[in-house]
């Protein structure tokens, strides 16, 4: 299907921008992506390749346009968590049923990968051009060296914001009357560092893993890369008794390494340098509404809902609102306004749902995961589930293994949370809990 062609401008290169630049030009328009940073094509990587998870709504988005198959020989798939605890042997937990898995992905590879597969598309690129201001009702915008310095205008018929958590295009939004807008940073900051190579070029961790070290308000994360590397991301208060503040000279960064992440110590020359080198940096929920201005401009990705990254959603989620964009622009053919209506009413209860769902993951493992009794109500859930996997589907499987809306598993989550609770006030219950007693209560429970 193809649209009535429109001259349209996308401002920000990043994953979504690109992305959507090739939806667009699927549908017959004609596309210009600005962004203010050069051509990431061109930029070497100084040896550092921060990654994401892929899942199932990100190559469903991919898929669409034939994208999946071309993306999926960059990326590695992850089956299971490896989980590191000091003094026990490294255990694995499949995440789902067989097949499933999350795949990790270098952020800079597929960034390129898809301005190439957008510029073949026909997308034309004006790099190190920075948006300083929108017209909204005119969807004009400007660009210049700096804000106060000489801009150039440009006309467009429709204008959309890709550009991430701190969108300029948001910005002027805002300053319209009855626009709601967030935002929340947490006390917790991540660093990104690498684990090299071994010397004959293969993975010093499970290659196949997502391997985390959780150390209750800390903790370290690490995914592969195809050239045997692996991204790791300490995240971390910025003060308190372990945290960011109390890092301060190379000593104390290898005695915290050898402290709580003995079986990476081998690595702590590589890990210290990439301390100090590497920023720490802050995480932020961003919320506003509505993401759309009439038949003219809309927001889409992290400049409409940045999300805190425990759920490892945030690309996952713009994507889809790219593929939930394109379904109803089949719908709705030419007509904009209805388009851009019905893309913003049935994202943003979604956006909202996963940006909670993300919240409420950051607290279970900095602040829960040291609580007995929370401890013992993930494992019951667990053992229920494997006895009941049609009626017991964890939040996580709903999020990361389905195309169910996010605001769904937030719904079920709630509720099995409230069944959970009547099950933690059984008498006993830490002595019988896998007594058949307690699954028929959660049985009747359920029903
Ligand atoms: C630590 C961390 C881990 C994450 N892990 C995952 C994960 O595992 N899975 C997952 O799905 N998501 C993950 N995310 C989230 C994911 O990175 C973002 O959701 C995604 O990158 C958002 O893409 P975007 O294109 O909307 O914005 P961005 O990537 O921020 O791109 C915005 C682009 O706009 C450009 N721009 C900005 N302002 C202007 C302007 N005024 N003029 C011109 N250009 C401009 C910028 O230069 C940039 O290129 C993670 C995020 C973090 C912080």
């Amino acid at each position: 299907m193809t649209q009535t062609s429109k001259n349209i401008a996308i401002i920000g290169s990043g994953l979504i921008g690109s992305l959507l630049a090739i939806y667009l030009r699927k549908l017959g328009h004609s596309i210009t992506v600005f962004d203010r940073r050069p051509d990431i094509r061109n930029i070497e990587f100084s040896g550092r390749s921060i990654n994401l998870a892929m899942s199932n709504r990100g190559w469903n988005a991919l898929r669409e346009v034939e994208l999946e198959a071309e993306i999926k020989k960059i990326a590695i798939p992850l089956d299971k968590r490896a989980i590191h605890i000091i003094g026990k042997e490294e255990y694995y937990q499949k995440y789902g049923k067989e097949g499933e898995a999350i795949w990790s992905i270098s952020r800079g590879i597929l960034n390129r990968k898809m301005i190439d597969l957008a510029e073949d598309a026909g997308v034309k690129f004006r790099f190190e051009e920075k948006v300083w201001d929108v017209d909204l009702p005119e969807a004009k915008l400007f660009t210049g060296e700096t804000e106060r310095g000489e801009w150039k205008a440009y006309q467009y018929d429709m204008i959309f914001g890709c550009d991430g958590a701190f969108s300029r295009v948001r910005h002027k939004m805002q300053r319209r009357s009855r626009f709601d807008y967030s935002q929340d940073f947490i006390d917790v900051g991540y660093k990104e560092l690498t684990i090299p190579p071994n010397a004959d070029g293969t993975h010093k961790l499970e290659k196949n893993s997502f391997h985390i070290w959780p150390r209750g308000n800390f903790m370290f994360i690490a995914m592969p890369n195809i050239d045997g590397s692996f991204t790791c991301t300490l995240f971390m208060p910025f003060e308190g008794d372990v945290s960011f503040e109390k890092i301060k000279t190379e000593k104390e960064a290898k005695t915290f390494f050898t402290t709580y992440f003995p079986n990476v110590s081998r690595d702590i020359e590589n890990l210290t340098k990439d301390f100090f080198k590497n920023p720490t940096s802050a995480m932020v929920t961003m919320k506003c509404y509505p993401w759309t201005y009439w038949d003219k401009v809309a927001l889409v990705g992290d400049s409409a809902h940045a999300v805190v990254p425990f759920y490892g959603q945030g690309m996952n989620a713009g994507f889809e609102d790219i593929y939930v964009l394109n379904q109803i622009i089949k719908r709705h053919k030419d007509d904009w306004e209805t388009i851009f209506q019905e893309y913003q009413q049935e994202r943003k209860p979604n956006a909202d749902a996963i940006a909670e769902l993300s919240y409420r993951n950051f607290i279970e493992m900095s602040s829960k995961t040291a609580d007995p009794k929370f401890l013992l109500q993930k494992k019951i859930e667990k053992s229920f589930a494997a006895k009941h996997p049609e009626k017991w589907i964890p939040a996580y499987t709903r999020v990361t293994f389905s195309d169910r809306p996010y605001s769904e598993a937030l719904a079920i989550g709630d509720r099995q949370e409230e069944i959970m609770q009547e099950v933690m006030l059984i008498p006993n219950i830490e002595t019988k809990w896998e007594s058949l007693e307690v699954e028929n209560i959660m049985l009747e429970l359920i029903e």
